[in-house]
């Protein structure tokens, strides 16, 4: 019984993948963008191995965590999985970022100069630099993480001139409670900072990534130029209430 159970839900995710992919897809085409221009991160916090193996059987390799020392052991338990990408989203303490440099290969979550700092620093040689989105608080909500918008140009051009760091662009996660007209303003004025940051800053990185859209929002996401939507409860299903998680 137990092996049944197991077989179902392993399968679903895989099915989960598929459908989410192809939601992406009809996305993509229906904004008239390139096929292939918008990669799926699978949102991973508070699912066990098994939930990412059975998606890796599914083809998916790009994984998103949020909480470091969960990360961690997820990052040691699939260890014998070549070629996964991990990439760290979660909100960032300055006490954390050693490890964060040295396990991850995208970090959405920047949000000031002093975690960026810390992070070039402490990537480890040999490793490539560290892919970087700045968080912006699109909405200027109160409890979310993210630096404003007229912080970016000051932020984008110090960062520019870290070694091990490649900036990629920006990241946000507008207020999902908004009406879809609303939302939809708040992709694209994330979406206009970074043209405007590509025109003022051509050297400080290839400023090509878009991280937005979620479960509920991709499409509009990708209607307005995502580049990676962070999806995790259309792969993986509804997660346990939020509570005090390191
Ligand atoms: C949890 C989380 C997601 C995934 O949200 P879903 O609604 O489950 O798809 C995406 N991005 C960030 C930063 C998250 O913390």
């Amino acid at each position: 019984m137990v092996q049944k159970r197991q077989t179902h839900s392993m399968s679903s995710i895989a099915d989960n993948i598929g459908s989410v992919t192809r939601r992406i897809q009809k996305a993509t085409l229906a904004a008239g963008r390139e096929p292939g221009s918008v990669s799926l991160l699978a949102v991973s916090k508070t699912r066990p191995p098994e939930d990412l193996r059975a998606a890796v059987t599914a083809g998916q390799t790009a994984f998103g965590e949020n909480y470091l020392q969960e990360a961690l052991d997820k990052i040691e338990a699939l260890r014998d999985l070549p070629d996964l990408e991990w990439h760290f989203i979660g909100p960032i303490q300055s006490n954390k970022t050693r490890q964060i440099a040295e396990s991850f290969a995208w970090v959405h979550s920047v949000d000031r100069l002093k975690i960026a700092r810390r992070l070039s620093e402490q990537r480890p040689e040999g490793l490539p630099p560290l892919n970087i989105c700045l968080q912006v608080n699109i909405n200027d909500e109160a409890s979310k993480s993210g630096c404003t918008l007229d912080q970016l140009p000051d932020l984008v051009a110090a960062i520019g001139e870290l070694p091990n760091l490649r900036l990629r662009g920006l990241m946000a996660i507008p207020d999902p409670d908004q009406p879809e007209g609303e939302l939809r303003l708040s992709f694209r004025r994330l979406a206009n900072a970074l043209n405007a940051l590509k025109q003022q800053h051509p050297d400080a990185g290839p400023l090509d990534t878009l991280s937005m859209g979620m479960s509920g929002d991709m499409d509009l996401a990708i209607a307005e130029g995502a580049t990676w939507v962070r999806v995790g409860t259309a792969l993986f299903g509804a997660r346990p209430p939020k509570q005090a998680q390191g």
